[in-house]
């Protein structure tokens, strides 16, 4: 017969090895994400924006967001936004060293740069969210709010790398607002107001596919040389001769945790334009491997926990007998110190 003693040590080896084989298979690594065949996207290229915020303003209006008003030294202004808020999904910011006079140089220059929803392969915003009202969309990518989920927890807010989504604080009924590539628009066939305006392409919507190989072509041109820029959607023949430009080595978005459908190409380092040095891993991977190794690591806890209470339950002597009613209990042994029947 089964000793207890056999029984426990058979017990919690058992769970050990479980352990061991779950965190070290069932637990692996989540996989990367990939981008959706058909995602769509911006390019933003800084050494075309002239500044003009016209992107800024088609963007409220597409969107229905209010005029906010901006405090300045000096005096304030009326919807000159200095950043993202609940009321502003698209703001354009300026680099400036020195005398500000040089388009794209570091020294004595200046230059432009877009911040808005980045639309991740693989976004921390959607893995945070516990009821899922932010979403990726199988198709398009395209990063979505629901306003009808949300229960107003504010995890996406601090989970964003880029720190896009913002909460309407001062809103009787407060939402997350951010970018969502104008998705109301494409029924109608339209795009994106920000890129439908832009007067330079600085701004440009399209297939992220796509919007890569005109990233490649760009960076292969020789500074200088003529060369036409497309405008507004890709591939919708609007389009103006230009100059090639010099751009940084790096294209910001393209692989930064884990790949975006936003890319950035620019003439100074992103540092110098505020843009977050991210790891390439995408922070939604990491922390959801590590949750399924912590969870797969307590399961054989709880489980050797379960095998103990079964043993201790089988083990348990029969409870005692209920007492009879209007007897007191312990009223025998009081009897018997009283000399009386038990
Ligand atoms: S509309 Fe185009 S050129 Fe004007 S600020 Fe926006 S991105 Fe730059
Ligand atoms: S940039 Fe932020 S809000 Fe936009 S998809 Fe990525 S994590 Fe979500
Ligand atoms: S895609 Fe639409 S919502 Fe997003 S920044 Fe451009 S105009 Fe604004």
């Amino acid at each position: 017969m089964l000793s207890r003693r056999d029984f426990l040590s058979g017990a919690a080896g058992g769970v050990a090895a479980a352990a061991v084989a779950t965190t070290t298979t069932d637990a692996g690594a989540r996989e990367a994400k990939p981008m959706p065949d058909h995602a769509l996207g911006l390019l933003f290229d800084g050494t075309l924006c002239i500044g003009c915020r016209a992107c800024v303003a088609a963007c409220k209006e597409a969107n229905g967001m209010p005029p906010e008003r901006t405090m300045l030294e000096g005096g304030d202004y009326w919807d000159a936004p200095l950043d993202l808020s609940g009321k502003t999904l698209n703001v354009i910011k300026c680099y400036r060293d020195g005398a500000g006079t040089r388009k794209d140089e570091v020294n004595d220059g200046f230059a432009f740069t877009k911040t808005s929803c980045m639309h991740c392969v693989d976004p921390s915003c959607v893995s945070v969210c516990p009821v899922s009202a932010m979403t990726k969309d199988p198709v398009t990518g395209i990063v979505k709010y629901s306003l009808e989920a949300c229960i107003g927890c504010r995890y996406c807010v601090a989970a964003c790398p880029f720190g896009v989504p913002r909460f309407t604080y001062d809103e009787a009924f407060p939402r997350i607002n951010k970018c969502q590539l104008c998705e109301q628009r494409h029924a109608d066939g339209g795009y994106s107001a920000c890129a439908e305006v832009c007067p330079t392409g600085a701004t440009l919507y399209g297939r992220v596919k796509d919007l890569q190989q005109e990233v490649a072509r760009r960076k292969a041109l020789t500074p200088g040389a003529k060369t036409t820029y497309p405008r507004g959607r890709l591939g919708n023949g609007d389009s103006y001769q230009g100059v090639a430009k010099r751009y940084v080595d790096h294209v910001y978005g393209e692989k930064e945790i884990g790949g975006t459908q936003v890319l950035h190409l620019s003439g100074v380092p992103f540092e110098l334009l505020n843009k977050p040095k991210l790891p390439l891993d995408a922070p939604a991977r990491v922390a959801e491997t590590l949750q399924g190794a912590i969870y797969h690591a307590l399961m054989a806890p709880i489980g050797f926990l379960g095998a103990l209470l079964a043993l201790a339950y089988r083990h348990m002597r029969p409870a005692d007998p209920p007492l009879e009613r209007g007897v007191e209990p312990g009223a025998s042994v009081k009897a018997r110190e009283k000399g009386g029947e038990p």
